[in-house]
């Protein structure tokens, strides 16, 4: 199985941002240099063909945070290792993240292809299945006129996606989409491994190499399990107070 790594923002806010969605630039760059060194590290696309035998990595980034071309480029750029960037197309020209001009001057970059990540990162799971369409299809023109390229890749926010939205993201024209830990792993929900400021090399080597990944995809079906069952218990008017706040969910 491949390894698709996903990062964030390559910065070092003093406070950890929820979500453990930050990582150093140093830790970063040490972790480019282990790749480049001992692992094949190819374009996303490329991984979605089946090789046998070899483990491949895969770079991406969610959210489209402004440092993934102030920092995390030109990184790459030494290690000469490509990036998938999923740009969450409401966020581009707010705040912290890419302007419409920095995504196009990207997306003309050898090294980096552009995905799509949802309209306003909102949860998909909890949308109706028109609400899901929407955010599918306009994300993807959003970011198609400020590219003027095809756009169909995506990632979903939160790593949330089900059977369903499987089915609604094939339709929209997305060839792959990726979840985080979770899914099925078929086309269109695919396994990532995220990374965050707590991962050292030791805890790294075990995401990228998929030691660490049979302990996290145990983890997550005995959560799941647990909140199956105590959803049951639970009287059906109380369900969605008993749910996790949407800044509470932590991707890893
Ligand atoms: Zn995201």
């Amino acid at each position: 199985m491949n390894s698709i790594l996903v990062y964030h923002t390559i910065s070092s806010p003093a406070k950890a941002l929820p979500g453990d969605i930050d990582i150093s630039p140093e830790r970063f760059e040490q972790q480019l240099q282990w790749l480049s060194r001992w692992c094949k590290v190819v374009r996303l696309t490329h991984t979605l063909r089946p090789t046998p035998g070899s483990r491949k990595v895969a770079i991406t980034f969610d959210d489209g945070f402004r440092d993934n071309l102030t920092v995390a480029l030109p990184l790459l750029e030494r290690f000469k290792l490509p990036m998938t960037l999923f740009v969450t197309a409401g966020f581009v020209g707010t705040g912290l993240y890419l302007s419409r001009e920095e995504v196009h001057e990207l997306s003309k970059h050898p090294l980096i292809t552009i995905g799509a990540h949802g309209l306003l990162h909102r949860h998909f799971t909890k949308m109706t299945r028109a609400e899901a369409k929407f955010e599918l299809k306009h994300s993807r023109k959003m970011l198609e006129e400020m590219t003027g390229k095809t756009v169909d890749l995506m990632a979903w926010p939160y790593g949330e996606c089900n059977d369903e939205l499987e089915q609604l993201s094939e339709e929209a024209g997305y060839r792959a989409s990726w979840s985080v830990w979770r899914g099925h792993n078929t086309r269109h929900s695919l396994f990532r491994v995220p990374l965050g400021r707590n991962d050292n090399m030791p805890r790294f080597i075990a995401k990228v190499s998929g030691a660490y990944f049979p302990v996290k995809t145990l983890e997550n079906k005995i959560a799941d399990l647990r909140l199956k069952i105590a959803d049951r218990r639970r009287p059906a008017n109380v369900l969605s107070q008993a749910l996790p706040k949407n800044s509470e969910i932590s991707i890893q």
